[in-house]
Parts: structure tokens; C-alpha cells; sequence
């Protein structure tokens, strides 16, 4: 079988996407028409111009701190362009066999230059994002992020308040994002202790991405976390990937983005193949893909060309990503049959 037949064959299964961000996830055509509008001091004459400062292109430097700097919190005008890359987002999903996605975004960012409110950025990612997938035949969840850099207890709770009250809307959780050395977890025990309180919303935490294995026991230990973003550096503490594979914590990795930012060296010595093997419950993300340019379906062919997956393994991913969606048992189930229909149907033959 040829490479371009094995990623149609991925393309088409039923993905299940837990680790997405909006704000990464924003189309290059609408960022110039967004830039334009706002009139940004940035080279905005054509997309081949505007790329190398918001996509990582190969040759630009492998760091996260590098790929940080292509976040622009100044997009944005109005409610109408948060409504737009909400949907355009859940479009682009669902163009790579995306069914389920959890995207997150950060309502501090939408309205930091925008002079939108935090609380009307949050209805508006959810309205126009939950009808997009509906529209796609896609199930969807939100998550609020929060940036460790931006830390305000008494705005973080607000957020969180409006959190719950859209958690019928299809808020399901939280998420701390940015810098770990800084910014560690012991700073952000008071508000997670708040979001785990509300008893409504789950815990994802960033951690280990480019730090060391303590930060990914310290967000489970003392941040909740139920899932926890990319936790790469979980693979060098032997005692800790015992741990979890007793446990429930699901690592939502994310090989192109891990690459990009240096946190792994290369694609093919990506600590995914050696956690599953451990035991440890992993699955396979998108993280900002249209910064990464990546699509999941890109996502999945590094776990068939580089550590030899077949449909297999990518099943017991696919199990285990819905296994850890921040859903109900019924949306759970409903997903699962999707996926497994989807796998079962193909006999999991081999990709070869
Ligand atoms: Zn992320």
C-alpha cells in the first residue's frame, strides 16, 4: 500500500481529538483579513508573507519559546471574527475525520486587545463552535484555558463561574497552558482547588512538555489534573510511568508540535511508543494545527511511518482518547460505537 492510500485510510477513520487550540487552529486567510481589519504591524500583503511569522516552517529555530512568540492576541474586532474561527475550526476538524473534538481557548487572549468581554468570548467560541460541528455531524466539548503567565485569582474565578454556568452548553473542563519553568504548578493550587470544587468542570494541565517528570506528578498530585497536555518528560521517571499506568491520567500527546518545539529531539524518538508500552494510558493530538501545519490525519501517519503503527495500535489509542473525553456515558458510548464500528469494519487490517 502507497503512502497517499495509507493516510486516505486514516483520513477517513473517526478521529477523536482532545488536545486543540483555537487560538493555533486559525486559518491563514483569516488572519489577514483579521490583520487587515486592525491594520497589525505585520507583513500582511499576502499569506506566503504573513506565514513564517504565525505557521513554524522548517529552518525557524525548534524551541517553545520560539514557536510562543507566533501567539498574536491581537487578532481580533469583534464577536462576529470570535463566532468565524470557532467555526472555521470545527470545519477544518471535521475535513480530517475529526468526530469528537475538545477544543480549548483562552478567553483572556480573545479579549485582551479586543475590548470584548471574557464571559461574552466564552458564549461566543461555544455557540457558533457547538452549531459548526453539528452542522458537521461532529459531537464537541470546550475547555477554558489559562495561562500561567496571566495569573489574576479573582478574574480566573470569574471565568471559571461563567464556566459552569455554560457547562450545559458544552464547557466541560479547564486547562493551564504556558510557561512551567516560571510559572510552576504550586502557584496554581488555590484556583484549581476552585475549578475541581465546582464538581462540574474536569482538569487538563500542560505539563512535562518541557520540564522534568516532577511537574506532571505535581499537577496530578496537587492540581487535579485528569489529563494532562503532552507530559513527555513522564517517560524518564520510571517510578512515575508506574504510577500512572495504575492509574486513570491520560497524556494527550502531540508528536508534530513536541518536534517543533524541540521538546523531542526527533519524530521517530518520541516517547509515545515506550509510555503505551508501559502501560501508560496515551493518545495522539493536534495541539495548534494551523501553526504546526498539521492536520490529526498528519498526526497519525508519524505513528505509522515513524514508530511502525498499524490500526491496531492507532484502535487502542482511539479506545482510550474516548475513554478520557470529558463526556457523558451516554455521549461515550455513542462515540465509541462510532470509532469502533469504523475499526471493526476494516477488519484492523494491516497498513502495509
Ligand atoms: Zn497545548
Amino acid at each position: 500500500m502507497n503512502r497517499i492510500e495509507q493516510y486516505e485510510i486514516l483520513k477517513a477513520l473517526p478521529k477523536v481529538d482532545l488536545h486543540r487550540h483555537l487560538e493555533g487552529s486559525i486559518r491563514i486567510e483569516t488572519l489577514l483579513e483579521m490583520g487587515r481589519k486592525r491594520g497589525l504591524d505585520l507583513p500582511l500583503e499576502s499569506a506566503e508573507a504573513l506565514a513564517p511569522h504565525v505557521t513554524w516552517q522548517p529552518g525557524q529555530p525548534r524551541s517553545l519559546k520560539h514557536f510562543l512568540t507566533k501567539f498574536h492576541a491581537d487578532w481580533y474586532s469583534s464577536y462576529s471574527d470570535v463566532e468565524r474561527i470557532s467555526r472555521e475550526a470545527f470545519e477544518d476538524a471535521a475535513a480530517s475525520g475529526v468526530v469528537y473534538l475538545e477544543l480549548r481557548f483562552s478567553p483572556e487572549h480573545l479579549s485582551r486587545h479586543s475590548g470584548l468581554s471574557p464571559e461574552g468570548t466564552m458564549e461566543a467560541v461555544v455557540e457558533s463552535g457547538m452549531q459548526a460541528a453539528d452542522d458537521a455531524g461532529m459531537d464537541a466539548g470546550f475547555i477554558v484555558t489559562f495561562t500561567r503567565e496571566r495569573y489574576d485569582f479573582d478574574q480566573w474565578k470569574s471565568v471559571i463561574n461563567h464556566a459552569v454556568e455554560l457547562s450545559d452548553k458544552g464547557i466541560v473542563g479547564v486547562d493551564l497552558a504556558g510557561d512551567e519553568f516560571a510559572y510552576p504548578n504550586r502557584q496554581f493550587i488555590r484556583i484549581m482547588d476552585r475549578a475541581h470544587d465546582t464538581s462540574v468542570l474536569n482538569i487538563t494541565i500542560h505539563a512535562g512538555e518541557g520540564t522534568s517528570a516532577a511537574s506532571v506528578s505535581s499537577a496530578v498530585e496537587s492540581l487535579h489534573a485528569q489529563r494532562i497536555g503532552h507530559g513527555i518528560s513522564a517517560a524518564e521517571d520510571s517510578m512515575l510511568m508506574q504510577k500512572l499506568a495504575q492509574g486513570t491520567v491520560t497524556l494527550e500527546m502531540c508528536p508534530n508540535s513536541n518536534f517543533q518545539t524541540g521538546c523531542v529531539h526527533e519524530l521517530k524518538d518520541h516517547p509515545l511508543p515506550m509510555l503505551k508500552n508501559a502501560g501508560v494510558r496515551v493518545c495522539i493530538n493536534s495541539d495548534d494545527p494551523a501553526m504546526h501545519q498539521n492536520t490529526l490525519t498528519d498526526e497519525y501517519m508519524v505513528a505509522v511511518e515513524q514508530w511502525g503503527f498499524g490500526l491496531e495500535e492507532l484502535f487502542e489509542l482511539e479506545k482510550i482518547a474516548v475513554d478520557s473525553a470529558f463526556v457523558n456515558e451516554a455521549l461515550r458510548k455513542k462515540i465509541m460505537q462510532r470509532v469502533s464500528d469504523a475499526y471493526l469494519s476494516r477488519g484492523i487490517e494491516s497498513l502495509k
